[in-house]
């Protein structure tokens, strides 16, 4: 018996699923889905982007993958992607893509257009710097003059010991310097290195800094370290 296509009537295959032929099968089915615009949330001040649930610096392969996950393909097999991003003038992109794959053991390739679109939404960090909030601030201080060195070393500090960044802002004085950190315990941590290195004490204090909705007190810690 021979296989002919219910479509057309074409007896040349390759048939997909012993039915229509290759041709008909593709004008009848969307084998490439692509949404019409793709969005992704990106911090106007320092530039990251939002992907899947994190801030994260930006990168070609990280805007491929992301416009990647949002394409949707059927019965096609050994699928490959690929993806050209044109940035214009508002940093927006033209997306092209090519998909290509086999459907019946046939490779075919299809071609779509989209468009990247970028949502400005200030990241959580950036928003509590913006917003001034801080926990906490570790005052270095100085018989001498304020070393440098132990600004950088306390920095680092904050630097390794927080998920994100901490610093908030750095205040200079005549005998030391003020550094505000968001994280009262990642603040306390790295004074906790810093007296220790310099064999000194921390003297801890704290103000009242405002009221939170409910009602409760926001205090406001100091960590004061005198080298
Ligand atoms: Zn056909
Ligand atoms: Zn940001």
């Amino acid at each position: 018996m021979t296989l002919f296509c219910p479509e057309c009537g074409t007896e040349k295959g390759p048939f997909v699923k012993n039915s229509l032929c290759l041709n008909c099968f593709l004008k009848k089915n969307k084998i490439l889905n692509v949404p019409e615009k793709i969005e992704i949330s990106f911090c106007p001040s320092c530039t990251k982007i939002l992907v899947h649930g994190k801030w994260v610096k930006q990168s070609e392969k990280i805007l491929k993958d992301f416009i990647i996950k949002k394409i949707k393909t059927k019965e096609l097999t050994n699928q490959k992607f690929d993806v050209e991003l044109i940035q214009n003038k508002n940093g927006n992109s033209d997306v092209n893509i090519i998909v290509t794959g086999k459907i019946a053991d046939e490779k075919i390739s299809l071609n779509a257009k989209t468009f990247l679109i970028l949502k400005k939404e200030l990241c959580k960090n950036c928003s509590r710097i913006s917003g001034g909030y801080f926990e906490a601030v570790v005052q270095l201080r100085f018989e001498k003059k304020p070393d440098k060195k132990v600004l950088k070393e306390l920095l680092q500090l904050l630097n390794d010991l927080g998920k994100e960044q901490e610093l908030v802002k750095i205040i200079e004085l005549k005998n030391g310097f003020d550094v505000q950190v968001f994280s009262k315990k990642i603040a306390l941590s790295a004074s906790k290195k810093i007296a220790l290195k310099y064999k000194s004490d921390i003297t801890k204090s704290f103000t009242v800094a405002g009221a939170d909705r409910e009602g409760k007190t926001k205090k406001r810690f100091t960590y004061c370290i005198r080298i």
